[in-house]
């Protein structure tokens, strides 16, 4: 019988890795980090031989989905990736930027560590740049979506647009066992049908078995077109005030979702007299990729890009890549949007902004993304009147904002919607989700679907299907 056995965003929503064995071929659906309260989990060895993978599929390039591949190569793997071509671009910057950030948090470490003489005992970083390089060699195949791969005499793959950022899939595969026609489906990520840069979700034909993500099985996304009109009122009233608007932004998709609505603004005359700083190597290079791959944008950007226009570089727009050019930025008094990472508020140069703006009431701050607990960008939003900015105080006076509609996730319905359009399901396995939401979602799928079992996968259950 083939086998799926989870090792990671089974019970939870990050470190999203699945084993799954078909006659004797052993494959990986993705293998991501682990973040949050589970991150020791990365140093962790695999619950299987990295040596004895033939093939690892990759259904999207975020850090949950892609962030442990080089340590997968480092014990051993090298067998062939499987991707789309976008994927694959955007798992390398993603990467080499993960690397880098574990290098910093190491050279700091060690020089805390040496001054008590027990820099021997640290831990070295989880891979670094060469372990990247060695992924990067490996045979790699560019899966197009809607195209059957023929894996081997009894297995085909198919990739569809799952819509959540680019390049990303959810993937079919097909398989003959015991003169059986079989199929399972591990949905990766899904978006929705309606994105604002990106083409949308697609459907399913046909399958009995589905691995379904449950991130979001327990609520629906407030209104995109309510959250697109409170994000530019916040920016109008603010830039008529004279005000400065900061953007703690992901550097992918997100970024380029903010880009394409600010140039809008600028287009129909919304916004003047007013520039706008992308202070993010990271997604500064995300948004390049972005450019490079205009047929998986939508039909809007896509027939604009045919016309050699690009949908998110605009005349106000500043692209800051190194660090003397951000820090030209403090020179800026007034009229300004600055977009800077990281997302959450953890690092990175939104920081640096922070410290010089927060405390100015005229300024505004707009979360557009989610804030994890224990993040500062939790603590702004949950109404904290200081915070400490890298052992600085600073007094939080600017008008704090968050639009919650902007999701790269399906909602309930969206996932409802979804797994509806698949002909003979019968199983449904629930992975990638806290254990409340997909309980939730659990009772929502049997009651919507009485014929089709659901079933919460635990971490390293042996699954026959
Ligand atoms: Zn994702």
């Amino acid at each position: 019988m083939a086998t799926v056995i989870s090792h990671g965003a089974a019970e939870n929503v990050t470190g999203s890795c699945h084993f799954l064995e078909i006659n004797n071929i052993k494959m990986l659906i993705d293998c991501g980090m682990f973040q949050g309260s589970h991150e020791e989990k990365n140093e962790e060895r695999f619950g299987f031989n990295p040596a004895e993978i033939d093939y690892l599929l990759l259904t999207h390039a975020h850090i949950d989905h892609i962030g442990r591949v080089p340590k997968l190569v480092k014990e051993g793997f090298k067998g062939t990736i499987v991707s789309t071509s976008a994927t694959w671009d955007i798992a390398y910057i993603m990467l080499m930027d993960a690397a880098k950030i574990f290098n910093e948090e190491y050279r700091t470490l060690y020089r805390k560590k040496q001054r008590v003489g027990e820099e021997d005992s640290l831990k070295k970083p989880l891979y670094d740049e060469d372990d990247i390089y060695d992924t990067f060699q490996l045979n790699h195949i560019n899966a197009i979506y809607n195209e059957a791969f023929v894996l081997s005499d009894d297995i085909t793959l198919t990739f569809k647009d799952a819509g959540h950022i680019l390049g990303s899939s959810f993937i079919q595969i097909d398989f003959q066992e015991n003169n059986l026609s079989k199929s399972v489906v591990f949905s990766g990520d899904i978006g929705n049908i309606r994105r604002l840069v990106i083409d949308g979700l697609q459907y399913g034909k046909q399958t009995q078995t589905l691995f379904v993500e449950s991130t979001y099985g327990d609520r629906v996304h407030r209104d995109l077109d309510a959250s697109i009109a409170e994000f530019k009122e916040v920016i109008k009233d603010t830039i008529e005030d004279d005000g400065i608007v900061l953007i703690p932004s992901f550097a992918l998709e997100r970024t380029q979702e903010i880009l394409v609505l600010l140039k809008e603004m600028f287009d129909n005359k919304e916004l003047e007299h007013c520039k706008v700083f992308l202070d993010s190597p990271l997604a500064i290079k995300a948004t390049e990729l972005y450019s490079n791959y205009p047929l998986f944008l939508n039909e809007k950007h896509k027939s604009s890009a045919s016309m050699g226009e690009n949908p998110f570089l605009f005349d106000a727009l500043r692209l800051t890549r190194d660090i003397r050019e951000s820090m030209t930025i403090n020179d800026v008094k007034k009229r300004a949007i600055i977009i800077a990472g990281s997302g959450m508020c953890t690092g990175g140069r939104i920081l640096h902004h922070f410290k010089h703006r927060l405390w100015d009431k005229n300024n505004a701050v707009i979360f557009v993304g989610f804030q994890v607990e224990g993040t500062l960008g939790r603590e702004i939003i949950d109404g904290t009147k200081m915070i400490n900015v890298r052992g600085e105080n600073v007094m939080v006076n600017a008008k704090v904002h968050t639009i919650n509609g902007f999701s790269a996730h399906g909602d309930r319905e969206d996932l409802i919607d979804w797994i509806s359009h698949f002909k003979d399901l019968e199983m449904i396995y629930l992975i990638h989700g806290e254990c409340d939401k997909m309980d939730a979602f659990k009772t929502t799928l049997k009651e919507r679907f009485e014929s089709i079992k659901v079933h919460i996968v635990k971490e390293r259950e042996h699954i026959y299907i």
